[in-house]
This record gives C-alpha cells, structure tokens and sequence, in this order.
C-alpha cells in the first residue's frame, strides 16, 4: 500500500490556495534544487517526515470536512514535490469521495507516469514551471526542464485546460521581465489557459542554496 512521506499539515488556509477553506499537506522529497527555494528541509527524502496510509491521512485531515464542503476546499498537496507519490493519490481520493477538491502544487518534473497517475485523482494543478527557457531553468533548479514541458502537454490533453494553473515567476538573479514574457507567449502556444504571473519576494538575508 503507498505511503505519503509528510513534512507538515496545515489547516484553515483561507484564500492561499484558490477558494475555500484548504488544509495543506506538504510532502518530503524533490528532485530539484531550486536556488531561492523557501523549503529546503522539504528537499531531502530522508529529511524529517512521518509515513501515511491514505487512511491515515483520511483520518487525519477529515476534521475540517464541513469546511471543504461549506466553502468548496479542500485539501492541497504541496512540498517537496507530492507527484513523486503519485500512486498515493487515487486511493486518498477514494476514501474523500468527490465532495473535497485536491489539489497539487508540482514542477511537473517528474516521470510521466506519474502525472497521469495525479491526474485521475487530483482537480486543480498549481505548476510552478519557473522558466520556459532551458538554460535560465537548469541554472536556477539544476536539472533540465524537457520532461516537464512534455508533461504539461500531456497533462493539458489529460484534464483540459481549466484544470491547469501555471505559475511564472521573476526570479531575482535568474530571469528578467523579458523571460517572463517569453514563458507566458510559449505556454499560451501550448494551450494553457490560467496563468499566474508573479515575482519571487525574498526574505531579508536570504542567500542562495
Ligand atoms: S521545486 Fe519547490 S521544494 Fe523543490 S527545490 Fe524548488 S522550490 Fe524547493
């Protein structure tokens, strides 16, 4: 039976994660190493985390139902990156029916399998693609960014557009105004739809990892 590696869960998120009340739940693990990246306890897969059934988690996330259910929430899978448990998911969203909305951040950079494995248990896609171009995305995350424009066709054919929230950020020291525009005119022409265009805000001494 998969298990969910989990860092944290956070409950009573209110207009964070799209509408409704959403309970966080972030999973250890990433296969990226993104420079100004604000979890990096999330990073390591041997990082600090306690296993879950989808039982379990069930269990323990179920307490906010009414609040799901009353405000069209649900539950968020973020990170690290939950699509590499993907085959955790279908049996979570079995146990939670249809009533809960799931959602998952994910880069996406992960084997294709395993998004379409996501894609029959998860309704909203939050994609933080970072940059369309390959030489800005492997400097600033350190792997190469080929996998996860092809799954985001794929994962665009899979659910329709409107199931698919890309995320493109300035990334101080990484891209500039310019990039971003790029990114945006290369997801439109692969047929994204919702797109959130926003800027990394860094912390106060925040050095790069
Ligand atoms: S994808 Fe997210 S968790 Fe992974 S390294 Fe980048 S910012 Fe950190």
């Amino acid at each position: 039976m998969p298990e969910l590696p989990v860092f944290a869960i956070a409950r009573h998120r209110i207009g964070i994660d799209g509408p409704g009340v959403t309970t966080l739940v972030g999973v250890q693990g990433c296969p990226l190493a993104c420079r100004w990246c604000l979890n990096p306890h999330a990073r390591d897969v041997n990082g600090r985390h306690r296993l879950y059934t989808a039982g379990e988690l069930y269990d323990a996330v179920r307490i906010d139902n009414l609040y799901f259910a009353a405000t069209g929430g649900g539950v968020v899978f973020g990170g690290g990156e939950p699509l590499l448990h993907a085959d955790f998911l279908p049996g979570f969203r079995a146990l939670c029916g249809s009533g809960w909305k799931l959602s998952a951040e994910t880069s996406l950079n992960v084997p294709a399998e395993n998004v379409m494995c996501a894609a029959k248990a998860i309704d909203l896609f939050i994609v933080d693609i970072k940059d369309m171009n390959p030489d800005v995305y492997r400097r600033y995350t350190g792997r190469d960014n080929a996998q996860t424009v092809e799954n985001l066709a794929r994962l665009l054919e899979a659910v329709g557009p409107q199931r698919v929230l890309v995320r493109v950020p300035l990334i101080p020291q990484y891209n500039e105004p310019a990039d971003r525009e790029k990114s945006i005119a290369a997801l439109r022409s692969l047929g994204v739809a919702r797109i959130d265009s926003f800027s990394y805000v860094l912390r106060d001494g925040q050095a790069p990892h």
